[in-house]
C-alpha cells in the first residue's frame, strides 16, 4: 500500500498528528502514550528533514496504533485531518469538500496545526519550543 502514498503525503499526515495529537490519542501527560508517540515521530521527522526516506517507518507507526489509524487513513484520503472534511448529507462519511482553515507550521518543519476555530491560539512545538508560523 506503501507504493502508492508519496512521501510528502506521510509526512504531511506525521506533521499535522503532532499538532492534533491531543484530540486523536490524548492529553500529553508525562510518560503517557502520546509524549512517546510525539517524540517518535518528531524523530523520524528530523531524519525526514535531512534527506532520508522514513515514509515506511512513520507509516507503519501511524497505522500500528488503534487510535492513530483512523485519523490517518482519513488524512491519506484528503490530505488533512479528517475531522477538516465536511460530510455530505447525502454521501457517505467523510465524502465532502474539505474546509479551508489557517494552517500553521513550526519553523522547524515537524509539526503542522489547522485552527477550527477564530478564538483558538496555535500551540508551540514541544522539540522547538517555537511558536507556530501562518504558512
Ligand atoms: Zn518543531
Amino acid at each position: 500500500m506503501t507504493d502508492e502514498v508519496g512521501q510528502d503525503l506521510v509526512l504531511d499526515a506525521a506533521r499535522a498528528l503532532r499538532g492534533d495529537l491531543e484530540q486523536v490519542v490524548g492529553s500529553p501527560e508525562p510518560h503517557s502514550d502520546a509524549v512517546e508517540l510525539d517524540r517518535r515521530l518528531a524523530a523520524l521527522l528530523a531524519v525526514a528533514n535531512t534527506g532520508s526516506d522514513v515514509k515506511e517507518e512513520l507509516h507503519d507507526l501511524l497505522l500500528s496504533d488503534t487510535k492513530t489509524r483512523g485519523w490517518y487513513l482519513g488524512f491519506l484520503s484528503h490530505g488533512m485531518p479528517p475531522d477538516l472534511v465536511l460530510t455530505r448529507e447525502s454521501g457517505p462519511p467523510g465524502s465532502g469538500e474539505p474546509v479551508s482553515v489557517p494552517k500553521f507550521c513550526c519553523p522547524g518543519g515537524d509539526m503542522t496545526w489547522y485552527r477550527r476555530s477564530v478564538g483558538q491560539n496555535a500551540p508551540r512545538c514541544s522539540i522547538h519550543d517555537l511558536a507556530l508560523d501562518p504558512c
